[in-house]
């Protein structure tokens, strides 16, 4: 059986008092013994929203990480700044990254390397656009997203990472994929892991990410191979994100 797992991503919202305020709601509405709950804070808010989440249930995670371990790449923040913030997770490869910033699945992969190096956990994030998905190419989409990765860091090293399918297409659009449609790809993403490491098939977590709410979360987290949720929007409102990480 999989530990689930409920990944706020805040993306670029909220001031420092926000931010500890939104941890602190989040916190306050968690048992001691919960786990499998996490938020991606912006980089500036890492260390504010460690000193209210330590000792408690929720992890800290960053939404990006360098593709390079240090030295000269001004802007950039490394795995090892990452680990030295408190964070447990580091997404790599969020669509908005891919479309906006252009991260490519070959920087995609040298981001989840160094992320692991450090000991930080990759969360790669992975899927189709709406026209690649009405082209029929969903699957080829998830498979070059996936083999890169797998050819830099090699299958084992998955074991230690959490793959998250999005569809760029329901990220933050209010469209959500049917359980149905999520269920067929993350079977699929297992499925194909199988084929080259069973044990890390059935060890990785694989989150759906995609306008994920408490009205449909319920749902999508009772599919077999889904075993969590990557969420945005939702998780800006404490008790929203609560909502959701009770219905798994
Ligand atoms: C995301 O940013 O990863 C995401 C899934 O956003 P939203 O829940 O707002 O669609």
């Amino acid at each position: 059986m999989r530990q689930s797992l409920i990944m706020g991503n805040w993306k670029m919202n909220g001031s420092r008092a926000e931010s500890q305020a939104l941890a602190k709601a989040i916190v306050d509405g968690l048992n001691a013994g919960d786990q499998g709950i996490a938020v991606c804070v912006p980089f500036v808010y890492l260390s504010d929203v460690r000193s209210i989440i330590e000792s408690t249930p929720l992890a800290l995670g960053a939404q990006n990480v360098a593709d390079h371990e240090k030295g000269a790449y001004t802007g950039e923040i490394s795995a090892s700044m990452l680990k030295d913030c408190g964070c447990t997770y580091a997404l790599v490869g969020h669509s908005e990254r891919r479309t906006y910033y252009g991260d490519t699945d070959e920087s995609v992969a040298a981001r989840f390397c160094q992320a692991q190096k450090q000991g930080v956990v990759p969360v790669l994030c992975i899927g189709e656009t709406l026209e690649e998905r009405e082209q029929d190419k969903t699957f080829a989409v998830i498979d070059q997203q996936l083999t890169a990765v797998i050819e830099a860091a090699g299958i084992d090293a998955l074991a230690n990472s959490v793959i998250a399918y999005e569809p760029v297409w329901a990220i933050g659009t209010g469209k959500t994929a049917t359980a149905e449609q999520a269920q067929e790809v993350h079977q699929y993403i297992r499925a194909g892991l199988a084929k080259l490491n069973q044990s890390v098939a059935d060890k990785i977590q694989i989150l759906y990410g995609g306008s994920m709410k408490p009205e449909n979360a319920k749902e999508l987290l009772s599919m077999e191979d889904i075993d969590g949720g990557l969420i945005g929007g939702a998780s800006l409102d404490a008790d929203s994100f609560l909502s959701i990480y009770r219905s798994v």
